[in-house]
């Protein structure tokens, strides 16, 4: 007897006739069923999840060493804030890689640990933080703290700050939940005055009471777009276990502090030791207790662990940081002009007088751009029209331009 032909479809990875699936799928060339269509979906998500959890691991996680020297090439002085930074973020980075890798089943937790910078404007707390992130290339982003209010309050909502942290990471919630975020101005949402009970106020320690909830590490609901959350909004989920936190502060009038304190614990102490505390840089003394007394509440301070400061930058600073860094502000200009075809020469007593001037108007590092600004624009301008190979900076002509800007 002649076998009868059938035509029935098969999946072509199972080899299951349609008989004995639910739904044969039909391509071009081919079928597939059902199951195989699930279990295939089901292999897709697992690849994602698996690249995401690996997102979180910092492969050849560069030690302290290696950080600082990455930092060297960016930031000029500041070698404690260097140091103690590149070790901090060395350990989070290490303790997420434990976490996450060896999933440790000895009861050790390693808790995250995040760092205060305390010093004044232009100092570089956020070129190091940006550095580190740039060097680790997670996530990053700045905020300020002065634009956060407590819930319910004019202004931003602390989880606003995660918003940009997810649009930063393209809403991979995985690459963020591995950040960091720099909150600058953490100085200014201090409590006024030192009795919490008589100065409560919605804007500083409202906003310190939110901003714990992050720091802790909790998971929290983040409206995607930012600003203020309502009811309605769908809310993205982070858990800010993993996200370090630096923030960073002028601390206005903290010296006033630590010198009270140390002068009254230096009673008992002999001369010597006195006199071995630095007048002319007590920010070096810093300590948890000076930042409660500041302002900070002590649950917040409990949460920034690592302190450190920077130092003020004096001219000889100023001065490699208009040409040393990696991307120093005449190296920036220097390429503008070269795209153009030019040479850039500048004296070198108008590097200088750039310096002087930032001093002068106590801009401090924060003003050399605006400077160099003033003194290439009309330059600039010119530039591109210009057959000239070379263009020249003088000390006149520097002089001549910065001059049109005093008042
Ligand atoms: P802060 O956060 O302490 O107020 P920033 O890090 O924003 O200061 O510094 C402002 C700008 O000044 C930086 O973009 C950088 O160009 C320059 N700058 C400040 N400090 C340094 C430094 N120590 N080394 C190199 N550049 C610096």
């Amino acid at each position: 007897m002649a076998s009868k032909v059938t035509n029935k479809r098969h999946c072509m990875f199972c080899g299951r006739s349609e008989d004995e699936v639910e739904v044969m799928l039909q391509g071009l060339n081919g079928s597939i069923c059902s199951d195989c269509v699930k279990m295939a979906g089901d292999y897709l998500n697992e690849m994602q999840h698996n690249a995401a959890e690996s997102l979180g691991k910092i492969d050849d996680l560069p030690k302290p060493k290696e950080i600082k020297a990455f930092l060297d090439q960016y930031v000029i002085g500041q070698d404690r804030a260097k140091k103690l930074l590149s070790v901090s973020v060395y350990n989070h980075y290490k303790r997420i890689n434990h976490n996450l890798v060896d999933k440790p089943d000895d009861g050790v937790e390693l808790e995250k640990s995040n760092i205060l910078l305390v010093g004044p404007t232009g100092t570089g707390k956020t070129l190091l933080a940006r550095s580190i992130a740039k060097m680790l290339k997670v996530p990053f982003t700045i905020v300020d703290a002065t634009v956060l209010t407590q819930a319910g309050y004019v202004g931003e909502d602390v989880e606003s700050i995660l918003s940009r942290l997810l649009q930063e990471s393209d809403y991979n919630v995985a690459k963020a939940e591995r950040g960091i975020v720099f909150i600058d101005e953490i100085d200014k949402i201090a409590r006024k005055g030192d009795n919490p009970s008589i100065t409560r106020d919605v804007s500083g320690e409202g906003v310190q009471q939110a901003l714990l909830k992050l720091l802790e590490g909790n998971i929290v609901n983040v409206p995607p777009q930012g600003g203020r959350k309502h009811p309605e909004q769908e809310f993205i989920h982070v858990n800010t276990q993993n996200i370090l936190f630096i923030c960073g502060g002028a601390f206005e009038g903290i010296e006033r502090i630590i010198a009270q304190r140390l002068n009254t614990q230096v009673i008992g102490f002999t001369s010597s030791e006195k006199r071995s505390i630095d007048k002319n840089n007590l920010l070096k003394y810093v300590s948890s207790e000076d930042l409660k007394t500041y302002g900070l509440i002590p649950e917040i301070v409990g949460r920034l662990p690592v302190v450190t400061y920077l130092d003020n930058l004096g001219k000889s600073a100023l001065l490699r940081i208009l040409t040393e860094p990696k991307n120093a502000i005449i190296k920036q200009y220097s390429k503008m002009f070269e795209l153009d075809g030019m040479k850039l020469e500048i004296e070198p007593s108008v590097i200088n007088l750039i310096a002087d001037n930032s001093i002068s108007r106590k801009l401090g590092a924060r003003g050399l751009r605006s400077l160099c600004e003033k003194i290439f624009d009309d330059a600039m301008f010119e530039a591109p029209s210009s057959r000239r190979k070379t263009f020249t900076v003088t000390y006149d002509y520097a002089k001549e331009k910065l001059k049109d800007t005093e008042n």
